[in-house]
């Protein structure tokens, strides 16, 4: 079994800290500041027989001078094609106007949606968490929907099966 599965997510969620823990080494500039990705990164995570094949793609966000925006639209729209798996990662219990334009180009593609609800180690009250989860889930039809914390390692393993089952 092998299969691309696409990062997707506004700016700041964790993609690329998500990614480095997927694959084991860093392969991918992770920074505290927006914006640091410039390139879409390819890593190959092989377990058990099936290959995942990771494609970070860069943020998706409007603030962004126009040109590079449009190139930086296209790239990520062209990974949402001929993936096998998108992965959506938002951030614990926000939800903002990029969020939201994220989701609207996964639902222009028929791509199955892992969405990946990340920095849950940051929620002091986890009881918050489950209503927002049920509203996340009434969003969009989501193959699964998984609290994450791409720096602790919670949860991981438990998407790597995920990962799998859809190679
Ligand atoms: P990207 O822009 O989506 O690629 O986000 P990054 O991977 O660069 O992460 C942005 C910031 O969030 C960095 O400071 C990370 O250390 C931090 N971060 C990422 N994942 C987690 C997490 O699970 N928990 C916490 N507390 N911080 C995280
Ligand atoms: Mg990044």
């Amino acid at each position: 079994h092998s299969g691309f599965v696409a990062i997707v997510g506004r700016p700041n969620v964790g993609k690329s800290t998500l990614i480095n823990r997927l694959l084991g080494q860093k392969i991918s500039i992770t920074s505290n500041k927006p914006q640091t990705t410039r390139h879409r990164i390819l890593g190959v995570d092989t377990d058990d027989g099936c290959q995942a094949i990771y494609v970070d793609t860069p943020g998706m966000h409007k603030q962004e001078p126009r040109a590079i925006n449009r190139v930086m639209n296209q790239t990520a729209s062209s990974a949402l094609k001929d993936v096998d798996l998108v992965l959506f990662v938002v951030e614990n219990l926000k939800w903002l106007e990029d969020d939201k334009m994220v989701l609207e180009k996964i639902q222009r593609s028929k791509v199955p949606v892992v969405l990946l609800v990340n920095k849950v180690d940051q929620l002091k009250d986890k009881e918050r968490l489950l209503p927002h989860l049920q509203w996340l889930n009434e969003q969009h039809k989501f193959d699964a929907i998984l609290p994450i914390s791409a720096t602790h390692g919670d949860n991981v393993d438990e998407l790597r099966k995920i990962v799998r089952s859809h190679l």
